[in-house]
């Protein structure tokens, strides 16, 4: 493209990498398999590229499409989302200090707990439903980075991240948001004051359960920027050039993807939550969600096709319901195009904070109709 008109996130993604290869007439970019790179003859790189651990062609097309999307100044693919998130505790120095939610990634919350506690950094927990609870648990000077996921796993409370980046900033720490289950193309977190947006781009990025990656963008080009930078061009932790590849793919649909499986589930919600069998639907959609209003202001293009359902009765009841779906593929993960039940108690282990009788459904952008019909049959039989 020539000129510098400022395209709209629809047409970005869609033309991801807008490409034209000038000596073959393609339209879509090359996989660039070669891990180096040469020079010219003043021994200048020829292209941006140096060594694949660096990151390569593939890797960067990925990389601009976010960071334009986001609007930030930059844009890091990782081999994995926990991978990128842990390139940001890297940075966190023992001594320093974390905010965090109760309710968050699993896997996520492990880990930090872990290296926390392995390294000498302090970690506080906070209750992601009580803005009054983050800022008691913000340690002027001392905490470093704020954590906040919104919609949060499995529950999808709602943190207001404007909120959330005055308290972190007003204490001299960073605020870092897990937007996994947000992708920009209904919230940009950076715009509300976010430094740091995270995303899983195994999940809606790429859409298509077949690409596991993480992505970090960032607002401005500072310090810590560098060192995350250093960071993964040390450790390696950047997917090869055939994911990259995949993900671009993936990521030429997101709007279609994104507004359909939010349509989906809207009316997935609406439908389920006055059932006789159903305690609660939780969906951030829902007028009667406690986090609607926050979550109509931040999340523009739709509220997301994550929702869990508290089915009436205990563990075993939530269980039958699972076994009986037939289209609902029991899995975990979350935002491709097929649609997913999980029983998250399960998977945690009795450690877990998880209510055993609830299920997390990832809805997917088949008919609407047949997904309500699947539970609607499963709940008949229990
Ligand atoms: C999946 C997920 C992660 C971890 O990402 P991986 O790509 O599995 O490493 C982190 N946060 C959220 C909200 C997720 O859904």
């Amino acid at each position: 493209m020539t000129s510098n008109r400022k395209l709209r996130p629809e047409t970005l993604l869609a033309q991801a990498a807008h490409f034209i290869d000038r000596t073959t007439g393609a339209v879509v970019p090359p996989v660039h398999t070669s891990v180096t790179f040469a020079r010219d003859q003043n021994y200048e790189p020829i292209g941006d590229a140096i060594y694949a651990r660096y990151g390569g062609p593939n890797c960067v097309d990925v990389e601009n499409i976010l960071t334009t999307l986001d609007g930030g100044a930059g844009a890091q693919l990782f081999s994995s989302g926990l991978a990128a998130m842990a390139a940001l505790w890297e940075t966190v120095a023992t001594g320093q200090h974390i905010v965090a939610p109760n309710v968050m990634y699993f896997g996520a919350q492990q880990w930090l707990q872990r290296i926390c506690a392995r390294r000498g950094i302090g970690l506080t927990i906070y209750d992601a439903t009580d803005p009054s609870s983050l800022e008691r648990a913000i340690r002027p000077g001392q905490t470093v980075v704020v954590w906040v996921e919104t919609p949060s796993n499995p529950t999808w409370d709602i943190t207001d991240i404007a909120a959330a980046a005055r308290l972190a900033h007003k204490a001299g720490a960073i605020l870092g948001v897990d937007s996994t289950a947000a992708p920009p193309v209904t919230t940009r977190a950076l715009d509300l004051g976010a430094d740091i947006v995270f995303y899983s781009a195994t999940k809606y990025l790429n859409g298509h359960s077949d690409v596991l990656a993480g992505m970090l963008v960032t607002r401005q080009d500072n310090e810590l920027w560098a060192e995350i930078k250093d960071i993964r061009k040390l450790s390696g932790a950047l997917p090869g050039p055939f994911e990259a590849s995949l993900l671009l793919r993936g990521l030429r649909t997101l709007s279609l993807r994104y507004a359909r499986a939010s349509d989906n589930a809207l009316r997935f919600a609406r439908h389920f939550s006055n059932h006789p069998k159903i305690e609660t639907v939780l969906y951030p959609g829902l007028e009667t969600h406690p986090g609607h209003d926050i979550a109509r202001r931040q999340m523009t293009g739709g509220f997301g096709g994550m929702m869990s359902v508290l089915v009436r009765g205990d563990e075993q009841a939530a269980l039958g319901v699972v076994k009986r779906l037939e289209l609902f593929i029991p899995a975990t993960s979350l935002g491709g195009v097929e649609s997913l039940v999980e029983h998250r108690r399960t998977i945690e282990g009795p450690d877990s904070g998880v209510a055993p009788n609830l299920l997390r459904f990832s809805i997917g952008i088949e008919a609407a109709e047949d997904l309500i019909e699947d539970l609607d049959l499963a709940l008949e039989g229990v």
